[in-house]
């Protein structure tokens, strides 16, 4: 059994076909999805765990858990009834992780104090919720900005929380993945593993402990190779598991059971965790 721990299912992009596509992914062997709650805007944070209600119980599914977080570009909309809701959303039992949240100096977007100050808030809130974190972060190209400031907060607010989280779709370079590790995270890797030019993200993957490893999809984004360009969805997680398989000497199934493993372990989940 595989888990994808980072997929859009609220995305417009599987309003035709989300069941099928669901089912596509329990019949490739993904026992369970993390469906991740920052919508378009930070008024849809609630609509991954509208879908985890919908499908949760049905046959031929995997098991859905549900995120709630303002991702960096949406922080500007942040007020006290945005924090009130997203307080509500992480008290439900589904809900077990704050994100996706973080730092992005990449794309053009929300000012950078905006961002940090947005992601401090909601640091407190899971903190009180007792969640983990999953982590946005892009810094500018070759630039550290992002990271250098992200690792500080954490260090700083979050370490002593004792929480953890999962640095999603990690791109960074051994020395943050050094840090993220200390801090307790699991790195997770996406399809962009597979892609001819990230060898050198492969080799920082190669040097994470096992015990440490997630994979995702980050579906509909980042189809994994050979499907890149196309609509990425969770039935295609297998791909950055074989791809790590490959880099740490392992078999794929042994890649499966570590990472569901490391899994369960974050979110306290009993061993059953999915379907
Ligand atoms: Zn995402």
């Amino acid at each position: 059994m595989l888990i994808d721990s980072h997929a859009h299912l609220d995305s417009e992009r599987y309003t035709d076909d989300r069941a099928a596509m669901l089912t596509r992914a329990f019949d490739s062997g993904v026992g369970a999805i993390l469906a991740i709650g920052i919508g378009e805007q930070a008024a849809e944070m609630h609509k991954a765990l509208d879908i985890c209600r919908q499908f949760n119980g049905q046959p031929n599914m995997p098991r859905l858990y549900a995120s709630a977080g303002v991702y960096p570009h949406n922080t500007p909309e942040i007020d006290e009834a945005v924090l009130a809701k997203l307080d509500k959303l992480l008290a439900e039992p589904e809900v077990i992780a704050c994100g996706e949240i973080g730092l992005d100096y990449y794309h053009e977007g929300a000012p950078h104090p905006v961002q940090r100050e947005g992601f401090i808030r909601q640091l407190e809130i899971a903190a009180v919720r007792k969640r983990p974190i999953l982590i946005h972060c892009r810094p500018k190209d070759g630039d550290t900005d992002a990271w250098d400031d992200l690792l500080e907060i954490l260090e700083a607010w979050w370490r002593p929380t004792g929480l953890g989280g999962i640095m999603h779709c990690f791109g960074g370079g051994w020395e943050q993945a050094r840090r993220s590790l200390d801090l307790g995270f699991l790195i997770s890797f996406a399809g962009n593993i597979t892609y001819p030019k990230a060898q050198p993200l492969r080799d920082v993957a190669a040097l994470i402990p096992l015990e440490s490893l997630l994979v995702e999809t980050d579906a509909p984004w980042l189809a994994p190779a050979p499907h890149r360009g196309k609509r990425n969805e969770p039935a295609w997680v297998a791909r950055a598991a074989e791809t790590l398989a490959e880099l740490k000497g392992a078999e794929t199934p042994e890649i499966a059971a570590a990472t569901t493993k490391n899994f369960a372990r974050l979110f306290r989940l009993r061993a059953d965790v999915g379907n």
